[in-house]
């Protein structure tokens, strides 16, 4: 046999119908962009030095795609360059959430560092909180062909079941049939990350999580992201300063004499 052109041997692409867009850029309240600022102001201000910082960023149940907050849990350990986060604590912080709060990522700072990137650190942290988040945060975005060569088409009730050893999948169905698109759910979720400094500065990424139910199709990836403020009207009352520096007290633990193992990189 031969073939007129190699484009005869592509096979078509297969069918696909996207039905959720995941966020493209990330959509911050001013209330909690002023909030990340104000906490590393505070680091400075009580515990007498700049040091990295790791929060989440929070959002309404109802528009996860807005961050709205920022929660600050306990840090296990704040040195001036290297911060981390367990699983363990992002569960822990999870837990103690009012119900209608979910996280939608994490916001750290490199405080007075000039670093003005993510590290390889970051990216660690980030992997896990990818996995959290989209394990909660999971939206159908599309429904996609899964491409089935050599597809068995029988009829419940009529077959044998040394048949099943043909095709490379069988379809079972109540009536004869000679042809069947078989579509999955890809069910995707995202993630946010923000790095900030004590200056202003900020950089952003968002990542991505796609599952596909039946074919095992499972694609992670991330881009930087503009970052869009929207006035909630709500803004950082004396009250909420207040607050917010009893949890940087709590909160920030700086380790000064840390082991060299846990003297980092970047
Ligand atoms: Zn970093």
């Amino acid at each position: 046999m031969r073939f007129r052109s190699l484009s005869e041997l592509k096979r078509p692409e297969p069918k696909e119908v996207i039905l959720t867009n995941l966020p493209q850029e990330i959509s911050m309240t001013v209330y909690a962009k002023t909030k990340a600022f104000k906490i590393n102001d505070l680091v400075r201000e009580i515990h007498q030095k700049s040091y990295e910082w790791y929060g989440f960023t929070l959002a309404d149940r109802e528009r996860p795609e807005i961050i709205a907050d920022i929660g600050l849990p306990k840090n296990d350990q704040n040195l001036q360059d290297f911060t981390t986060l367990g699983p363990e604590r992002i569960v822990e912080y999870h837990e103690s959430l009012p119900e209608d709060i979910i996280i939608n990522g994490w916001i750290h700072s490199h405080g007075a560092l000039k670093y003005k990137h993510f590290s390889h650190t970051d990216e660690e942290n980030q992997a896990t909180v990818l996995d959290f988040v989209t394990a909660r945060l999971r939206w159908v975005i599309a429904k996609k062909e899964v491409p089935i060569q050599d597809l068995q088409l029988l009829v419940k009730g009529e077959f044998e079941e040394q048949e099943l050893a043909k095709g490379s999948v069988s379809l079972i169905t109540d009536g004869a049939i000679s042809e069947a698109t078989i579509m999955e759910t890809i069910y995707g979720g995202f993630c946010y990350s923000i790095v900030i400094d004590d200056e202003g500065w900020h950089e952003q990424e968002i990542h991505y999580k796609e599952r596909g139910v039946l074919s095992g199709y499972s694609m992670v990836n991330k881009k930087s992201s503009g970052i869009v403020f929207i006035d909630s009207g709500k803004s950082l009352t004396e009250a909420d300063t207040a607050l917010l520096s009893k949890k940087v007290e709590e909160n920030i633990q700086p380790n000064i004499n840390p082991p060299p193992e846990l003297i980092e990189r970047m």
